[in-house]
């Protein structure tokens, strides 16, 4: 009786100091409850070893599956992950949510197939009271504001494009003889990711925006979505060349994955050797586009943070899964309009590509 008495006072006093610090009246992760009575009230089971269940767009995605290793490394010892692939289907993908729901899981953490499917997984997930994270395909603003449990983690698709754009740029003002045909006007081709996708339309737009505001005009020759994938990106560039050849001044590309198939086609035409260059851009900075950089091919690519994104997606859900609020203190990432985290991107080139490892 005496000891339970103390810890009484223990978590009394715990819970004050996490009220007054945060001023939000959240108890940090493995801070006390309290019970109507006013007594310290045992954690439920959840807080102890939740489990989130995880559905991803699709496995075969290379960026994704990076996003995926995160959540698995950050969940060790802390949480058992249900890490499931929707296989590119939305109907899929509402069942994988219907099967976690029967299974009560503890919080969701979903990368949806169709950005705008979101709002029927709110529905899901707030009728059987079970918290949502959206990750990496943003659901629509409206949806966001369904529920006070749901949140997204991603990155600022604009913010990508410009980058992009800012590398086509410092190489087009350092070498004037990228302006082949000497018409003071960039002939690009772009290769886009999956129409739709935020990612896809606001790097393609932004991307070119940033070349326009540094002064240098711009002449689209061809644009075709490549859908993120690489076997797709080199088809696409194979079939630019066809038309349009040596005509062609940089290769803008929404991801890596489609930038290294496009560099694929260019080898097959000589590109990359006896001085014959041509700028090709990405974003995400995989592992396989460090080496293309390394090597040479690749001039810059755009860091999409996934060990950061899967981290904070982690974290976020972790929180929710406990019954508590998400806030910089219990998650260690900043969160924008009660439901927003943004994890940054980077520029880089060969330069800096420590930096992205
Ligand atoms: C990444 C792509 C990836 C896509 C999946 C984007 O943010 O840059 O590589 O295929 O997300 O949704």
């Amino acid at each position: 009786m005496k000891k339970k008495a103390v810890s009484m006072i223990v978590a009394a006093a715990l819970l004050t100091t996490a009220v007054g610090c945060s001023g939000s009246g959240n108890a940090p992760a493995g801070g006390a409850n309290t019970n109507a009575s006013g007594g310290a009230a045992k954690p439920d089971a959840a807080a102890k070893n939740p489990t989130i269940g995880v559905a991803i767009y699709k496995f075969d995605d290379t960026f994704m599956t990076g996003v995926r290793n995160a959540i698995s490394q950050a969940a060790e010892g802390k949480a058992k992950v249900d890490i499931v692939d929707s296989q590119n289907s939305q109907p899929a993908q509402n069942d994988k949510v219907d099967l976690f729901i029967t299974k009560k899981v503890n919080a969701l953490a979903i990368n949806p197939v169709d950005r705008t499917a979101a709002g029927v997984i709110i529905d899901k997930a707030k009728n059987a009271n079970i918290p949502v994270v959206f990750m990496n395909r943003e659901p629509l603003a409206d949806d966001m504001k369904k529920w006070d449990k749901v949140y997204y983690v991603g990155a600022k698709a604009e913010q990508s494009g410009t980058m992009e754009g800012q590398l086509i740029v410092d190489y087009f003002k350092s070498n004037p003889a990228a302006d082949k045909n000497k018409d003071g006007v960039l002939q690009y081709v772009m290769l886009k990711g999956e129409p739709g996708h935020q990612d896809a339309e606001l790097r393609t737009k932004f991307a070119i925006k940033a070349v326009e505001d540094a002064g240098i005009k711009v002449e689209k020759l061809a644009e075709d979505t490549a859908m993120w994938d690489r076997v797709k990106g080199q088809e696409k560039m194979a079939a630019f060349l066809a038309s349009h050849g040596d005509k062609i001044e940089a290769v803008f590309a929404n991801n890596d994955d489609m930038a290294l198939g496009a560099i694929e086609a260019l080898k097959a035409k000589g590109y990359f050797k006896d001085n014959k260059f041509i700028p090709v851009v990405g974003v995400d900075a995989t592992a396989p586009a460090l080496k293309a950089l390394e090597e040479g091919t690749l001039l810059g690519t755009v860091l999409n943070d996934a060990k950061n994104q899967g981290k904070a997606a982690f974290s976020i859900a972790n929180v929710l899964a406990q019954g508590q609020t998400p806030t910089k203190e219990n998650t260690g990432y900043d969160i924008t309009d009660g439901k927003y985290v943004w994890i940054s991107y980077k520029k880089i080139t060969k330069a800096n590509m420590n930096d992205a490892k």
